[in-house]
């Protein structure tokens, strides 16, 4: 990847613009060009086959013929890839990238509320399910003593448009392209989206994947149902830049799946094409 235009990426509103992080100007970072190719391929999951162990049809030492216990079929709980919807902005496992725009494009999800007992630093709510399931996130991650914050969650449409719009203004198109969605294409538009901080000064950089929260998080993540959805080494995929602070709720199951599986992109996973660019 070409180093490219590091910058505030998922800035979160304007409204009270934390940190330097959204002012800043293009810092060019060397971005992980180096990092690339980390995660690891997708391999064809074998599923642990239940041994099919026919007793064997031993001579029975005695006349007393021991029972011999049932092969226990270890119970696998089965992954069922079709349980939700991929197309619907409402599912939870909606994939939003360059090629596929929400339908409609001015998507709000229905069931927006506020996650509580966190620290919210653009006040942004969250779906339902995720802000659940973010809220114990940060509970447990406080617990292990790494206090983390959001700094950015749901964005309506409009709110995306003046954001992409004032990247352009300032970065040109091509360079926004690779960290800001276009309205429609935003993964925050989906409200299943959080931006974390730990307040160690990598706000929405790529330093944040090194920092002890950051690590905690992306370890935990799928236990409470998250993904790190914009992976490194992934950008030809995903269509951007690595985003360690950026994570997708998509539940505990996928997430899960996708952890024992070693798929990292839902794209991937769904075996939907590549979405490095826009199609127009
Ligand atoms: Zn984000």
């Amino acid at each position: 990847m070409a180093s490219s235009k590091r910058s505030p990426v998922h800035a979160p509103g304007r409204a009270g613009m934390p940190r330097r992080a959204y002012a800043v100007g293009a810092i060019a970072v060397a971005l992980a060009a180096a990092l690339s190719g980390c995660a690891p391929e997708p391999d064809d999951h074998p599923e642990p086959k239940p041994e099919t162990r026919s007793p064997k049809t031993e001579p029975a030492p005695t006349a007393a013929p021991t029972p011999t216990p049932a092969p226990e079929p270890s119970p696998t709980p089965t992954f069922d890839a079709q349980a939700h919807s991929i197309d619907d902005p409402m599912s939870i496992w909606v994939v939003s990238n360059k090629l596929r725009p929400l339908n409609p494009v001015d998507f709000v999800p229905s069931d927006l509320v506020m996650p509580e007992g966190v620290v919210n630093a653009n006040g942004q709510p969250l779906r339902e399910p995720a802000a659940r399931a973010v809220e114990r996130l940060i509970a447990d991650a406080a617990a292990a003593g790494h206090p983390v914050q959001i700094l950015s969650a749901f964005r309506d449409s409009a709110l995306q448009t003046s954001l992409y719009e004032s990247y352009i203004a300032r970065d040109g198109q091509a360079a926004a392209d690779t960290y800001s969605a276009r309205p429609g294409h935003s993964e925050h538009q989906t409200g299943l989206t959080v931006d974390f901080d730990d307040g160690s000064g990598c706000a929405l950089e790529a330093c944040f994947g090194g920092t002890a929260a950051g690590t905690w998080i992306a370890e935990h993540a799928a236990e409470y149902g998250f993904i790190v959805r914009y992976p490194d080494g992934k950008q030809d995929i995903t269509g951007f830049m690595p985003e360690p602070w950026h994570f997708r709720y998509v539940g505990p199951e996928l997430a899960g799946e996708m952890r024992d599986r070693g798929v990292s992109t839902l794209e991937e996973f769904f075996g939907l094409p590549a979405a490095p660019d826009y199609a127009d």
